[in-house]
């Protein structure tokens, strides 16, 4: 209870500057920290987050507790059960603070397509904590929560992660439901973590995967592996063999993030790891293949936001007008160019022109993937191009802001777990992040290298002002 107080009467005195939270669920937070009060004073077996105070993107339904999308056609949607992840959350006791702030639907990379205000970087105020998972990412760095959950279609908890100088995991496509997840590419999306420390990255995502049979693409864990990925963080990283993932230098990439590269490089050869050089032919064509699949995905997805099962309804004289309106009303301006995108992309005639020929290249970037897989066992580059940009920067230049995930887009793709973990300031003071990529359900070596690097590249890694 003490606990969960002092989180709640930070986010009281704090969010107000940072706009990381869309709702604080008080009630909710004090009984369940009151449970597990109770367990203890019963001596009864506590939950592996007993008591750790989390922040929950709000895209992820919360039984009772709104959730919006940070969009205006769910703004009074309040789901009458849990998704997959909360429900294991809630098993082993978290409290849950509140819902985070997020890009409309998770479409964005800035924050800012939230229709309930943008969410500032706790470095730096006039800068965007990236996105989509912005407010997840900031609530963790300015300890305003212990932990979050985000979401991750194209790199929502990664980029976020490295913006804020936070551990972000994106697991391998299938090891976490997405049951109660609400959905963006379907294809893509995955919950993860966002926390302080790899371990606490490692732990959070020891919680949340495991197969559901409520999601049918989550995977069996016969096939998956075993999740207890805290102990990797003990293993020893010698000898292990890692790819070098060199950023071509004409995409927008900042002198700063090479610099930071490279000094990573050195540290992961300290560290006793092999580097070779790889690269993903492919690669260059991520950013048109994923803002084909995606926006044909989502077109196809946000169908049911039509004003008659839930949230916002506008009527009208007929039925087309009644959807007309309401999603005319609804949806914000980033959302209507990606169901306007998506549409045309599968729309017979351009079917095979777009969306079956980015199909097709997605299978290309698996294979370079698989190739590079064959010389090393992970595979490293920076998580961004840029350290965060300001709010506002990019909001008139769509083009411009989907380069911000170019890097995060490969692994999304072929379906593969990345985390980003912090590797140093750039001369702004804003903090970078390394991006390490694995093999499908190989979360256990990436999070085995993540920690160590993390604990031999001692930077602080925490926003003045905050703590
Ligand atoms: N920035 C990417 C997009 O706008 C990725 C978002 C995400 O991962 N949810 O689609």
């Amino acid at each position: 209870m003490e606990v969960t107080r002092a989180f709640l009467a930070r986010i009281e005195a704090l969010n107000p500057k940072l706009n990381a939270y869309l709702h604080v669920d008080t009630e909710g937070a004090l009984a369940q920290a009151a449970q597990v009060d109770e367990a203890r004073a019963q001596n009864r077996p506590l939950g592996k987050l007993a008591g750790v105070p989390v922040a929950i993107k709000d895209n992820l339904c919360t039984r009772g507790v709104p959730t919006t999308c940070a969009s205006k056609i769910l703004k009074n949607y309040i789901p009458p059960y849990d998704a997959h992840v909360i429900r294991c959350l809630r098993r082993e006791g978290a409290v849950l603070l509140g819902k985070a702030n997020m890009d409309e639907f998770a479409m964005g990379s800035s924050n800012e397509n939230s229709a309930f205000g943008a969410v500032a970087n706790p470095w730096d105020a006039n800068c965007a904590p990236g996105g989509s998972s912005g407010g997840s990412a900031a609530a963790t760095a300015s300890g305003l929560a212990t932990a979050a959950l985000g979401s991750d279609t194209g790199g929502s908890v990664r980029q976020p992660g490295a913006f804020c100088g936070v551990a972000a995991i994106k697991p391998t496509y299938g090891r976490v439901s997405r049951f109660g997840l609400i959905a963006f590419a379907s294809s893509l999306d995955q919950v993860g973590p966002i926390t302080r420390s790899v371990r606490d990255g490692a732990r959070m995502l020891s919680v949340i995967a495991g197969h559901d049979p409520r999601d049918s693409t989550s995977v069996p864990e016969a096939h998956a592996g075993s999740t207890d990925f805290e102990a990797a963080c003990d293993a020893p990283v010698k000898g292990l063999r890692v790819g070098v993932l060199r950023p071509s230098s004409d995409k927008g990439l900042e002198p700063d993030v090479l610099a930071s590269f490279e000094t990573s490089l050195k540290t992961l050869q300290q560290l006793g790891c092999e580097l070779v050089d790889v690269s993903l032919p492919s690669s260059a064509l991520v950013v048109s293949v994923y803002y084909l699949i995606a926006p044909a995905e989502a077109s196809s997805n946000l169908a049911r936001f039509d004003g008659m099962r839930y949230g916002l309804r506008v009527e009208g004289d007929d039925l087309t007008q009644v959807y007309q309106r309401t999603r005319a009303e609804g949806f914000g301006d980033e959302v209507e160019r990606r169901i306007m995108l998506g549409t045309y992309a599968l729309s017979a005639g351009y079917y095979d022109a777009f969306y079956v020929k980015a199909q097709k290249v997605r299978t290309l970037i698996r294979q370079d993937f698989d190739a590079a897989f064959a010389h090393c066992d992970l595979i490293v580059g920076p998580t961004s191009p840029t350290a965060a940009f300001k709010l506002g920067e990019r909001t008139d230049d769509p083009l411009a802001m989907y380069l911000a995930d170019i890097f995060t887009l490969p692994p999304s793709l072929a379906g593969l777990p990345a985390i980003s973990v912090p590797c140093g300031l750039s001369s702004a003071g804003l903090p970078l992040g390394l991006q390490v990529t694995a093999p499908a359900f190989k979360e256990a070596q990436m999070i085995q290298l993540a920690h160590a690097f993390e604990q031999a590249f001692d930077t602080p890694m925490r926003p003045g002002g905050w703590d």
